[in-house]
């Protein structure tokens, strides 16, 4: 099996991929490719992994990830640091076994008409604007629905419901269902202004397009990273058909990673 490694250059890191490296390369059933890999074993933390999906997003439809964590738990990331040999054993092992996790379809058109943007979150994609408050028209499924005025819109995957959704006051959705969230960054909710001041859900068939009003102030980000450069003149969101595999060789079900990650050990 054609594996990559895709670390991060931390110090925690680099030793752990090094010595991935050498077992890869020791085995007779891995190859170390990193063009056309199968997996994907991102070491480092939810930052890290992030970045793997979008280093390798031309082919991702044709990768499965795996995460090692190096710092503080992750939540993409079930392999801890000191289990590089039972991931090399399990990938020798490997029969194909995958979750995978929704994704969303981001497209943007830019003032000077140039060519779209099209691209793909893992977590979510955020409207914020450089400075004073983002004024934006809101349209659900091509209808208007709102004109937004506050910090920002956070758009977000189920995946991603635990990240800056989470912070914002967004639900937690599972995986399994296929949608979209839409949450507020402080809304300003006033007699002047009014928001609906709620998360929604968004189903897989319906668009979510936002036109910004002051657009060369607009800044658009896609998980980590800040798409920047041109004046945005709207921003379509909606459910990817397509998905992100993930190879899965232990189970932790998506609440029990909820629980581990907020949670953690009951107290007494
Ligand atoms: P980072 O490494 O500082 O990550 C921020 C934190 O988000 C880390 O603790 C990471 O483990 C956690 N995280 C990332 N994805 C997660 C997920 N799906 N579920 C639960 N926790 C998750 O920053 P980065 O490397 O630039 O990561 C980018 C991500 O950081 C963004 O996709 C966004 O979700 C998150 N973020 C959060 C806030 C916020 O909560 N206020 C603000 C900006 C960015």
């Amino acid at each position: 099996m054609r594996v990559a490694i895709y670390s991060n250059p931390g110090k925690a890191s680099m030793p752990v991929s090094l010595l991935l490296k050498q077992k890869i390369e020791q085995s007779s059933q891995l190859t170390l490719d990193f063009l056309n890999p199968e997996v994907v074993i991102s070491v480092g933390g939810d930052g890290t992994l992030l970045s793997a999906f979008h280093h390798y997003i031309d082919i991702s439809n044709k990768i499965r990830l795996v995460g090692i964590h190096t710092g503080h738990l992750g939540f993409y990331t079930d392999w801890r640091d000191y289990e590089v040999d039972s991931l090399v054993a399990s990938l020798e092992n490997d029969d194909g076994q995958s979750e995978t996790y929704p994704l969303l379809d981001i497209r943007v058109k830019y003032t000077d008409h140039g060519p779209d943007d099209h691209t793909l979150a893992l977590n979510e994609s955020t409207l914020k604007q450089i400075s004073g408050t983002l004024m934006a028209e809101v349209y659900l499924k091509g209808e208007f629905f709102e004109n937004f005025r506050g910090d920002g819109l956070c758009i977000s995957t189920p995946s991603g419901s635990t990240a800056y959704n989470k912070s914002v006051g967004g639900a937690i959705i599972n995986p399994q269902i296929s949608a979209v969230q839409v949450s507020e960054i402080s809304s300003i909710n006033n007699r002047v202004f009014r928001t609906l001041g709620s998360p929604i859900i968004v189903p897989p068939d319906e668009t979510i397009r936002i036109l910004p009003v002051n657009k060369h102030k607009t800044v658009l980000t896609c998980d980590q990273q800040m798409i920047s450069g041109r004046e945005i003149e709207s921003i379509e969101y909606k459910l990817s058909k397509q998905r992100l595999a993930f190879a899965k060789y232990r189970h932790t079900h998506f609440w029990g990673r909820v629980s581990n990650s907020f949670i953690g050990e009951p107290r007494q």
